[in-house]
């Protein structure tokens, strides 16, 4: 096995395809031979983007936490009749927006539960109100399951719904609501969301209408080794055909307030083996992808700075605001400070440098 890896990580230094078994081996490591794999993710980092570490001044903002919705991993949706349930209305979301124009963000990020009365028109509703307050930002919004949903709610094709939207100011789409692309396990954890065929088409959509999208993995909940390589080589598939994903973001699953953990369907979250060889593996297998980010909102900051040491090139948002992770039970998640950003990486002895939605740098 030693002789195994070493060989095969020295042939994807020198532009070995992997295979997708030969992923799933990486992830069976469980030895310091991770920090081998890490050390190789680096390297290939290195070479592919070079040493900064960069980041986007963003600002959060979830419109509502109502959702038809019942995902088991989902600690942050209510039903009619919850407590706690909020719905932002057009003045509250200006007034977010606004702010944020003031705090200099350069991206508002909006994804929500799926509200019972939404349709098409109120997602780009939505859209039109934060361009309104906030001119020139650029909108990372709505993701397979919202558009999807619209379509559903206003008797359209999901290309109708992408059309409008980005007519609307819809600047790129989070690539969330993937979690797994294994229909087994979205059975599992996520039933009423949009199967794995549903989701890769609706992102090829969205990237041959020139809307870029990030992709996304959560991981750490029910999925096996199996699932992650086959969800892996799902992406690299798209890419190659489409180029449209920005970056690939591991979400390392929160479980503490969520129903698939307290039914005992998901054990309490990755380790950190995992969540390092998560970042590692997808640098070396995602050979496409040039840009891998680290969640510090899902890892945690000291995680979240390893992960920059095995593969990622990216820390993310500022966020300033954060309910969704915070739902399922993760703390300090509203705000990182790019001073912060910048102590861990020049810790790491690399430059923190400002950046866009889509990686031009500041
Ligand atoms: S993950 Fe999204 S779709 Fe699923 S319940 Fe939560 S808010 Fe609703």
């Amino acid at each position: 096995m030693e002789n195994h890896l070493r060989t095969l990580l020295e042939d994807v230094k020198t532009g070995h395809r992997m295979s997708e078994k030969e992923a799933w081996d990486l992830f069976q490591v469980r030895n310091r031979r991770v920090w081998e794999i890490a050390a190789a993710a680096d390297e290939m980092r290195e070479k592919l983007v070079g040493n900064a570490v960069t980041y986007v001044r963003n600002q959060n903002i979830n419109v509502t936490n109502l959702c038809v919705n019942a995902c088991g991993f989902c600690g942050f949706s209510k039903k009619p009749g919850d407590d706690g349930i909020y719905f932002h209305d057009k003045s509250e979301i200006q007034r977010k927006a606004s702010l944020a124009k003031m705090r200099e963000v350069s991206e508002i990020c909006t994804v929500s539960g799926l509200h019972p009365d939404f349709n098409a028109e109120s997602y780009c509703d939505v859209y039109r109100w934060i361009h309104e307050a906030a001119p020139g930002i650029h909108l990372h919004a709505s993701n397979p399951m919202e558009v999807a949903y619209a379509a559903q709610k206003s008797h359209m094709s999901t290309q109708e719904v992408l059309t409008k939207m980005k007519e609307a100011g819809l600047g790129s789409m989070c690539g969330t609501a993937a979690e797994i692309l294994v229909d087994a396990v979205r059975k599992k954890i996520c039933t009423q969301k949009v199967s794995t065929d549903e989701w890769v088409r609706i992102i090829r959509e969205a990237h041959a209408m020139g809307i870029p999208t990030t992709a996304t993995i959560m991981y750490g909940h029910c999925e096996s080794d199996e699932d992650r390589v086959h969800h892996l080589a799902i992406l690299r598939e798209i890419q190659e055909e489409t180029n449209g994903f920005t970056e690939f973001v591991p979400l390392s699953f929160i479980h503490m307030n969520t129903p698939l953990y307290r039914a005992g369907i998901a054990r309490a979250g990755a380790t950190g083996r995992e969540d390092l060889l998560m970042v590692a593996v997808a640098r070396l297998f995602l050979d496409n992808f040039k840009n891998i980010q680290v969640s510090w909102v899902k890892e945690g900051i000291k995680m979240a700075q390893l992960g920059l040491i095995a593969g990622a090139n990216d820390l993310g948002g500022t966020m300033f605001e954060e309910s969704i992770s915070k739902g399922a039970g993760a703390i300090n998640t509203d705000y990182l400070d790019p001073a912060e950003m910048q102590r861990v990486a020049e810790d790491i002895g690399r430059t923190l440098k400002r950046r866009t939605t889509l990686y031009q740098l500041a």
